[in-house]
């Protein structure tokens, strides 16, 4: 077993630290206030990481991309999940599932995307399917040898910026006794006709990183439109999305230690009768308590990339991470609120929005209960259960 980091890869990491804490930390008070990302500090982000060499360095090589490896795309965004989401966005990472554009789909979507050119959105919720992703309603039925979109998406991130967005539509029941729908994804070009984007609801987690509602109402799309097989939308979701995941907990990890630290420094330089807090044993025990569940989250997540990277099933490994690192994150900053005492919740520190940012972890690309519940399936199906 070898633990430690390669020269490269402590390259990747010292690069990107460096790009959060020079390029992203500065705007971060501001993006906040705003609740949005002024269209020149987007810009000067996207083009400092096209310059970098970092832009859309999930894709291989071959589609212009870094070619990093599940491991050291991990280990970016690690360092990315220290500042704004909001901010790192447009360190872009398009999604890893336009690897499976076809044909003319590769000129218009998959190299523009990971150029920097057009930028993407995904899809899938919808008011009355979350988790249960396949009771969606959104359909898309036949006519005239064209595609007929139907439905609401909501909680879309990042869609306000997005010149196309990856949807996930119903174009079928998969079995007549149980409501699973066949699944087809669409991409489709903002300004199509009967494609609306407009504004979402307020999340009090990573304010300035918005999610939108999409319309479709007889949005017409052509068979040049569909990513991937009719009806195997499911599929490429398997095929491509659980790599988000481990996204969700390597950036709690970042958080956590950018979090820490702020903890460690408080509680040597705050002094209360007569001695810095951190001496208190009611204190020192939370920092011990902190870093040892860091650490935790950190092999964990790094651990289930390392098992994609081996071509080995990483599934149960990868829902542990995200589990354990997001609940982790959670305690993390409730304990530095605890220990910064009132100063905690003032908005002069970032604690109370990281605290607040927290929240989301546990919900977004499968709650905390799902996971669980992929965890036990994979314990139990072996055994016939
Ligand atoms: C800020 C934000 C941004 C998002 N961005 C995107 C995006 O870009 N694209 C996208 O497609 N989606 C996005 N999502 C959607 C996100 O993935 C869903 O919110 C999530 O999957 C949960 O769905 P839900 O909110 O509808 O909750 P529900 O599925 O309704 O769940 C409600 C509660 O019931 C529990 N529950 C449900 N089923 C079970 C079960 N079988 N066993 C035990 N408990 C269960 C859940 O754990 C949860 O506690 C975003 C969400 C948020 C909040």
């Amino acid at each position: 077993m070898q633990f430690g980091l390669s020269q490269e890869q402590e390259m990747i990491v010292s690069t990107v630290r460096a790009f959060v804490e020079n390029e992203i930390y500065p705007h971060e008070k501001l993006v906040e206030s705003l609740g949005t990302v002024p269209a020149e500090i987007s810009a000067e982000i996207k083009r400092k990481t096209i310059e970098l060499g970092f832009y859309a360095c999930n894709f291989p090589e071959s589609a212009g991309g870094a070619g990093l490896n599940h491991l050291e795309f991990a280990l970016v965004e690690r360092e990315l999940g220290r500042g704004s989401m909001a901010l790192n966005h447009f360190f872009g990472r398009p999604q890893n599932i336009l690897m499976a554009c076809k044909g003319d789909q590769i000129e218009r979507y998959l190299k523009p995307a990971v150029r920097g050119d057009r930028m993407d959105a995904l899809a899938m919720t919808e008011p009355d399917a979350g988790s249960d992703i396949r009771s969606m309603k959104t359909n898309a039925r036949r006519n005239a040898g064209d595609w007929v979109v139907n439905g609401t998406k909501h909680f879309i991130s990042g869609a306000e910026h997005a010149d196309f967005v990856i949807v996930f539509v119903a174009t079928g029941e998969e079995d007549a006794t149980i409501p699973k729908k066949k699944i087809t994804t669409f991409l489709v070009d903002r300004g199509t006709r009967g494609f609306t984007i407009r504004d979402g609801y307020k999340s009090v987690s990573h304010r300035g990183y918005k999610n939108m509602i999409l319309e479709f109402d007889n949005c017409r799309l052509p068979d040049a439109q569909v990513l991937g097989e009719v009806d195997g939308g499911f599929a490429v979701m398997n095929d491509w999305l659980y790599a988000t995941r481990i996204t969700v907990a390597t950036m709690a990890v970042g958080r956590a230690r950018r979090v820490f630290d702020m903890m460690v420094a408080y509680a040597a330089s705050r002094h209360q009768f007569g001695q810095p807090i951190g001496k208190f044993q009611g204190v020192g025990f939370q920092l011990a308590d902190s870093i040892t569940e860091i650490d935790a989250a950190d092999w964990l997540t790094l651990a289930s990339a390392w098992r994609l990277d081996q071509g080995m099933p990483a599934n149960r490994e990868i829902a542990s991470a995200k589990l354990y690192a997001s609940e982790m994150l959670a305690r993390i900053t409730d304990r530095a609120i605890q220990i910064h005492g009132g100063m905690g919740l003032m908005d002069d520190l970032p604690l109370e929005r990281f605290w607040r940012d927290a929240r989301v972890e546990r919900i977004w690309d499968g709650t905390s209960e799902i996971q669980r519940h992929i965890i036990a399936r994979e314990l139990l199906r072996p055994l016939g259960a």
